[in-house]
């Protein structure tokens, strides 16, 4: 099959600006983390990506350690990159981190230089890239200095590797330091990747102040919670879940009464907005202006379709805010 792009791809998507930069986002990106492994079924994760891009979802995120296998998310995206998305390179953003483990010895793990360096190129090479858009430190790491880890993206930059770089999951304070550091190594912060849903809220306490009055944007991760913020749950643990797999990072026993309890409450607030419920869950986090994007995940096109039609309703009254701070103070 012969790709070609629907010429009406950029018909409906919003695209928000990323802080103080050049740099615009669709409000919906696609993360790879999950279902596009070397034990995932290729031609689905393919067409998640072709009905992605499609719709107007330029922005692409992964990570070395994606699959699993680890790296093995990042070489399907070269398979479709070159056998689909070649001439559409250009009209994409592709994002890739370092910073979790990704191979044995004192060099495959955290933030140190010798790290971020060599594994960028390891997956410039798996996706078949000159360079990426937007480079990560993936998580802060406290032995390292932090002055290094920032040098490193820094170099990154310089050698052309990454166009833009980024900073994940950084705290308030780590947050500051790091942006200090760039800015004095003239090297802006695009970006920072937290997580951030109805039930995950720490970006609340003091991070997206920094991000709005530094000009950096926020990119949103497992905005659905991983799946719980949607009707995935509402009747049990389906099979083929994330919850129902093994070695995922949401268990069964995350599944609680209590969580069910209220997205079922959550659930009646969105139907009476004409919304699904994971719709409701994304609008809520884009109705911040700092929230650049929210970086969902997918198992199929048809959830992805769900997720797309957010966009239609991102507006909430006074009065269904209140409800939801209800319903989440339990
Ligand atoms: P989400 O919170 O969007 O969860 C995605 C999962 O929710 C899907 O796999 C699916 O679960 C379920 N789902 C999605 N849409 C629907 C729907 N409409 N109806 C029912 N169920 C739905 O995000 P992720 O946790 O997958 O994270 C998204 C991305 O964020 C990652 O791919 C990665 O790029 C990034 N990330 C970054 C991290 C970091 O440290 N920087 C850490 C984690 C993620 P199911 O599989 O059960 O069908």
């Amino acid at each position: 099959m012969v790709y070609k792009s629907s010429e009406k791809r950029y018909d409906t998507m919003l695209y928000n600006r990323c802080g103080k930069s050049g740099v615009k986002l669709p409000a919906i990106s696609l993360g790879l983390w999950h279902n596009f492994g070397g034990v995932d079924t290729f031609e689905n994760g393919r067409a998640i990506l072709h009905k992605a891009f499609d719709s107007g979802i330029t922005h692409f995120d992964l990570a070395n350690n994606y699959g699993p296998p680890p790296g093995s998310a990042e070489e399907m995206f070269g398979k479709v990159l070159k056998q689909d998305f070649a001439p559409y390179r250009d009209e994409m953003i592709i994002s890739t981190k370092a910073g979790y483990t990704m191979w044995d010895g004192p060099y495959g793990d955290w933030g140190s230089k010798k790290y971020l360096v060599a594994s960028l190129d390891q997956s410039l090479k798996r996706m078949g890239l000159d360079y990426v858009d937007i480079f990560y430190s993936h998580r802060f790491d406290p032995e390292t200095p932090v002055e290094e880890t920032m040098e490193a993206l820094h170099l990154i930059k310089q050698q052309g590797k990454a166009l833009y770089v980024g900073i994940s999951n950084y705290r308030p304070e780590q947050t500051k330091s790091a942006l200090k550091i760039l800015n004095q190594l003239g090297t802006k912060c695009l970006i920072h990747q937290a997580k951030y849903s109805m039930y995950e809220r720490w970006v609340e306490g003091g991070l997206l102040d920094i991000l709005g009055s530094e000009g950096v944007g926020l990119i949103a991760f497992s905005p659905l919670a991983q799946g719980l913020l949607t009707n995935r749950y509402i009747d049990g643990i389906p099979a083929g879940s994330r919850a129902a797999k093994a070695d995922t990072f949401l268990n069964r026993e995350d599944v609680t009464e209590e969580k069910i309890r209220q997205v079922r409450q959550l659930n009646d607030i969105a139907k009476a907005r004409g919304q699904s419920l994971a719709q409701m869950s994304l609008a809520w986090l884009l109705k911040d202006p700092r929230v650049t994007s929210v970086l969902i995940g997918a198992s199929s096109v048809a959830q992805l379709e769900d997720n797309l039609k957010t966009i239609q309703t991102v507006n909430f009254s006074g009065d269904e805010l209140k409800r939801i701070e209800a319903i989440l103070a339990g």
